[in-house]
């Protein structure tokens, strides 16, 4: 058995035995290579087999092993289930309104195009389900899949599953509009909008471990080293608060700062190769240092 074979079946051994409760959040990952249409799921995974060369994804039918004893329309979102799942179920709701809310927050159009939600009653389950059909994944309570054609959401129903589904969700809606976003920026406003509404934007599990972080002296907020993040793989945790932070100091601080993260998303619509969120704060806020110090500043308000 090779390493990466280990790995991988370790890893089904240790979400069995201890739970899935325990894998931390998004696995991301977007498919280069085109599924056919985005009609239906049967016609979306038959092609499964052509992605997998360029993808690495298993050559197995997809089919046959997603959830599809129910299936609700609601807005954009398209939600297969394997359990009876009620359209107006409140987290439904929610994922719906949520559309309208990213639209406003970021000032960006809504769309139609479908966001299909493939939704696991048992957790071991969707295990292995992902085992199988993403093995390259790492083990994440819930995956965000994005090719030419279609956008996926893959996640079990568990304790964490609101949070999870906003998350995933978000990622949804910001793709349908902004296909090209940078990973560092498409995480921090996943992380910025799965808190549930009232928070406003506040995570307070970001916030408490970045203040740690701070206080230890081991961590200062750089931008420029989130925008070379290219593999969704390779982000830790001070990844994904710090891009959460970004995300939240741009959003609930200045209207200079909000229009600078408008206008990036904006451009990017149009073009994926357009100037840097970094250099765009150069401009508006003078030197790196001083929008590190800002953002310092920022968190130890919060
Ligand atoms: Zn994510």
């Amino acid at each position: 058995m090779n390493r990466f074979l280990q790995i991988v079946c370790s890893a089904v051994f240790t979400t069995i035995a201890i739970g899935i409760l325990s894998l931390s959040g998004c696995a991301h990952t977007m498919l280069a290579t085109g599924w056919s249409n985005d009609t239906g799921i049967s016609e979306i995974f038959d092609t499964t087999e052509r992605i997998s060369h360029a993808a690495g994804l298993s050559t197995l039918s997809m089919a046959d092993d997603l959830p599809n004893d129910t299936e609700r329309r609601v807005g954009q979102l398209r939600i297969h289930s394997d359990f009876p799942l009620a359209g107006q179920h409140r987290l439904i709701r929610e994922l719906d309104n949520m559309r309208a809310t990213i639209s406003q927050e970021l000032d960006l159009p809504v769309s139609d195009e479908p966001i299909h939600l493939y939704l696991f009653e048992n957790p071991a389950d969707y295990q292995a389900f992902v085992q199988r059909h993403f093995p390259r994944f790492p083990g994440r309570r819930a995956c965000f899949i994005e090719t030419d054609t279609t956008l996926a959401i893959f996640a079990p129903w568990q304790e964490r599953i609101a949070e999870d589904l906003r998350h995933e969700t978000t990622h949804g809606y910001l793709h349908a509009v902004v296909p090209g976003i940078p990973l560092w920026l498409d995480e921090g406003l996943a992380e910025f909008f799965e808190v549930p509404q009232p928070a406003d934007g506040f995570h307070r599990g970001h916030a408490d471990h970045l203040t740690g972080r701070l206080l230890e002296g081991t961590w200062q907020p750089r931008i420029e080293r989130l925008e070379e993040l290219e593999d969704a793989a390779a982000m830790s945790q001070d990844h994904y608060a710090e891009a959460w932070c970004w995300a939240h100091w741009l959003l609930r601080t200045t209207p200079q700062r909000r229009q600078v993260i408008e206008g990036y998303l904006h451009d990017l619509r149009r073009d994926p190769v357009t100037v840097p969120l970094s250099a765009r704060l150069r401009e508006l806020e003078g030197p790196p240092s001083v929008t590190t110090q800002a953002v310092r500043h920022h968190l130890e308000s919060l």
